[in-house]
């Protein structure tokens, strides 16, 4: 997977409402940071699919989020890729990572990439709304988990905002990897939508939204022909008029570094470190979410060992 376009466009995601606030809509093109994403884990091609569209869930999932706010996705299928994670911020930076990535399967019978083979036909969706982690203010977090009931993961998404917040919602992710002549593949158009549909709705334009949704291309079709994140939302909602609340970039982001590796090593019991310095004479880091390594050289290990320094692991690179 290459992780390199010409036709550069920005990812954006967009919240909007409609019907006087009663229904909530998120849009975004998320081409960019999908691309990235599936570069750094070196994903097959069904796997970046299945990603691309988590990553994109999450980040509409989380557009409400506020200062401080991390909402985590799980995805804990029995299939080959053996679970996705994806973690959004308030700032619209989104990461995550699988556990096999390079777990493939045949083309669907519609000649499709076959998302539910790789992700699994039963499992479980968790999501998890933490507050203040960053900051040190960590209050207790929400949980809130459904089974997979798709494999598929749009409808995964729609199925856990019915049944764990309820709010019947439309949702669309959509991912198109496309081959080059050389062979290669690389990501044309990543992007989604939201519509929730909130208690206040009323049935006639509650109607109106579903019959519009019904009949809105793929997201990666929209994406292709030029649509943004708000003509997404118009082709969703049809003749529904929304308001656009806000408008914002979103990225690929990690929050490792090597001061947090040096401080995740630092952690480690002090005779596994004297038998890392002894045996490996360094140590190396990797981080799940983006797939950075970092190398901790002797000295710097040394150093760790005899000072032992009392640090917090923090936002550390976790399982
Ligand atoms: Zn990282």
């Amino acid at each position: 997977m290459l992780n390199e376009r010409t036709d550069t466009t920005t990812d954006t995601l967009v919240r909007a409402t409609a019907a006087g606030g009663n229904i909530r809509c998120m849009a975004a093109v998320t081409t960019e940071l999908v691309a990235e994403a599936t570069a750094r884990h070196g994903t097959s091609d069904t796997v970046a699919a299945a990603l691309g569209r988590t990553l994109t869930g999450t980040l509409l999932l989380g557009a409400g989020l506020k200062e401080f706010d991390r909402l985590t996705v799980r995805i804990e299928g029995d299939g080959a890729a053996g679970g996705i994670t994806a973690e959004a911020n308030a700032r619209g930076q989104v990461r995550g990572y699988v556990r096999n990535p390079e777990a493939d399967a045949q083309l669907n019978s519609g000649g499709k990439f076959d998302v539910r083979a790789v992700v699994g036909r039963s499992g479980m969706f968790y999501v998890t709304y933490e507050s203040g982690y960053d900051i040190g203010l960590y209050r207790e977090p929400y949980r809130g988990s459904v089974p997979l009931v798709s494999g598929e993961i749009g409808e995964d998404f729609a199925y856990y905002l019915a049944k764990s917040e309820q709010i019947p919602s439309a949702v669309m992710l959509g991912v198109l990897v496309r081959a080059r002549a050389s062979g290669e593949t690389f990501i044309d158009a990543a992007g989604g939508l939201m519509i929730q549909l909130m208690p206040g709705a009323d049935e006639k334009t509650v109607a109106a939204v579903e019959e519009a949704v019904a009949r809105t291309p793929h997201t990666t079709t929209l994406i292709r022909a030029g649509a943004g994140p708000v003509e997404m939302l118009r082709a969703a909602l049809g003749d529904v008029p929304f308001e656009v609340l806000e408008e914002r970039p979103v990225s690929f982001a990690c929050s490792c570094s090597y001061e947090r590796a040096v401080s995740l090593i630092s952690s480690i019991e002090q005779r596994e470190l004297e038998s890392m310095l002894r045996e490996d004479r360094g140590a190396a880091m990797t981080c799940h979410f983006c797939n950075s390594t970092y190398s901790i050289d002797e000295s710097s290990l040394e150093e760790i060992v005899s000072r032992r320094v009392a640090t917090t692991v923090g936002d550390a690179p976790r399982d």
